[in-house]
């Protein structure tokens, strides 16, 4: 029960709860606290606080203070049995996690500009036309300063390590990575991290990747080029091949895969040829797995060792790729 218990509590932010209830609020200074009219007395200047940090409240009018709990067995008029029992019926978690990507998102968008090695970083990655790295709302997690962000604006930071956002620690998970975020239905659902350093390149939120990558743009277009990573996308549609999209890696899920089929196409598969094989190995079952579905593809042969992003980093230009995807081979 015990453990059950702090899960029940964690699941809730206090502070959406109360916001849910109508709870009218401002922050209180700089750090994680906010203050409004109690709830649970009547008063006419602002005496009820809440910690989003600590989930707590405490009222300076009232002298009450306490958990999520604790709020419920007071304003319902509950016991603690019965507001358990209340809280559990709250199925759905009050924060949706979409809201706080986009927070995020934000964020790390403004700060890409402040920090000359992430602008150097995504030139060395033939990245260099501003208004695409804007469309594509590219952004930069220098580090340290995600939590102080997200929690004064109330969200818990139990709540951010739950979504993979702070590491255990309290530290900012995408720490010195260029960020991308990943859309469905024009709502973040995942970001993609690439470290600018060597260590641990790739990094993802640990939840579903969504969609095909930019599928909106392209789900009309009689020809698709399908490539494994979100660098490789960024500079193809730079270089002027907008029917492009992104699996963000080589294995698709579910939903991909369905998008791939649901209309009549030709998929030019573009993985990287790596030295191990195992880009064309994932290219060639893919194209068989489309192929039983009546999808014609074509397996487009980049040089030995390239995926598109080096291709273009290394020299290539708009012309010999045209040149590789004429040249695929069913
Ligand atoms: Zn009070």
């Amino acid at each position: 029960m015990g453990e059950d218990l702090e899960k029940l509590k964690q699941r809730f932010s206090l502070l959406d709860y109360l916001r849910q209830q109508n709870w009218v609020a401002k922050p209180a200074g700089h750090g994680p606290e906010f203050v409004g009219l109690c709830p649970l007395h009547p008063e006419t200047r602002p005496s009820f606080y809440v910690n989003t940090r600590k989930n707590l409240f405490y009222c300076h009018g009232c002298g009450q203070g306490g958990d999520l709990l604790r709020f419920v067995q007071l304003s319902r008029h509950l016991s603690f049995r019965q507001s358990l029992a209340y809280l559990e019926q709250q199925s759905v978690p009050l924060t949706d996690p979409a809201d706080v990507l986009e927070q995020t998102a934000a964020f790390y968008q403004q700060q890409l500009d402040r920090y000359p090695e992430a602008l150097h970083y995504l030139k060395q990655r033939g990245l260099h036309d501003l208004a695409l790295i804007k469309e594509l709302r590219i952004g930069y997690a220098p580090g340290g300063s995600l939590r102080r962000h997200l929690t004064a604006q109330g969200y818990s930071c139990d709540l951010l390590q739950r979504l993979g956002l702070l590491d255990l620690q309290g530290h900012d998970a995408f720490y010195r990575r260029v960020v991308f975020p990943c859309c469905q239905g024009g709502r973040v659902i995942n970001l993609y991290g690439r470290s600018i350093a060597a260590a641990f390149a790739h990094r993802f939120l640990p939840r579903s990747k969504g969609d095909l990558y930019g599928w909106e743009q392209v789900q009309q277009c009689p020809e698709v080029i399908l490539v494994e990573g979100l660098f490789d996308y960024a500079v193809l549609w730079q270089a002027g091949f907008h029917h492009v999209t992104c699996s963000l890696g080589t294995h698709l899920n579910t939903y991909q895969f369905q998008q791939l089929c649901d209309r009549p196409r030709t998929i030019y598969l573009t993985f990287d040829v790596d030295a191990n094989g195992s880009g064309q190995q994932a290219s060639q079952q893919l194209a068989h797995r489309l192929r039983a579905r009546g999808i014609s593809t074509r397996v487009v042969l980049l040089p030995d060792g390239h995926d598109p992003n080096s291709f273009f980093v290394q020299g290539g230009d708009a012309r010999q790729f045209q040149s590789l995807l004429e040249a695929a081979q069913p």
